[in-house]
């Protein structure tokens, strides 16, 4: 079992209850039990708070008030991490390949929108880590698009000739248009 399991169980079985920080760091077994702690609060909702939210608690007190969950607001990537993901991933969508402005494979009059994806969903404890990031652009996103997937050396160099300008990106297609254009 997990830390963030043990920490659930325990927050659960002591509802009501104010819990001290020596008590939660034995039970977690790690020393990182404030942050598996709000990711219980911020990815699973639950209500458990601190001295910063009521003023009878102490540095150092922790207390589920109840075992209602809060809806999980979605919370936004910052600008810095998202332009990080866009840049690692060459703002190439990484199920189809598709760069912004491309045309919707689904609505021609309109054009993709790139995302940010959790690869584990948030609902499933999916965190912000660079790891768990990738590009989608918005057809992928609503899982409309089944397109298939380019391997992974197609999506890598299509995202270098990307970030060419477009005059690079001519020369390119230019290339391979003579190579495989059918001559009448
Ligand atoms: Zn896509």
């Amino acid at each position: 079992m997990g830390a963030r399991d043990k920490l659930r169980n325990y927050f659960i079985s002591n509802v009501g209850k104010v819990l001290k920080t020596q008590r939660l760091r034995n039970v977690a077994g790690i020393s990182e039990y404030g942050r598996r702690i709000r990711e219980l609060r911020d990815l699973e909702g639950f209500q458990i708070k601190t001295h910063v939210d009521r003023a009878d608690l102490k540095p150092g007190e922790y207390i589920l008030e109840t075992l209602d969950q809060k809806p999980i607001i979605s919370r936004s990537i910052s600008p810095q991490l998202r332009n990080e993901i866009l840049e690692r991933n060459g703002y190439t969508c990484q199920l189809c390949g598709a760069g912004p402005g491309d045309p919707d494979p689904f609505n021609p009059h309109r054009k993709v929108r790139l995302h940010i994806d959790h690869i584990t969903p948030v609902s499933q404890g999916g965190i912000d880590d660079k790891d768990n990031l990738r590009v989608l652009c918005s057809a992928c996103n609503q899982g409309r698009s089944n397109v298939q997937t380019p391997t992974e050396t197609a999506l890598n160099i299509i995202a270098k000739i990307r970030k060419l300008p477009k005059s690079g990106q001519r020369e390119i297609f230019g290339i391979l248009k003579r190579k495989f254009e059918i001559k009448a």
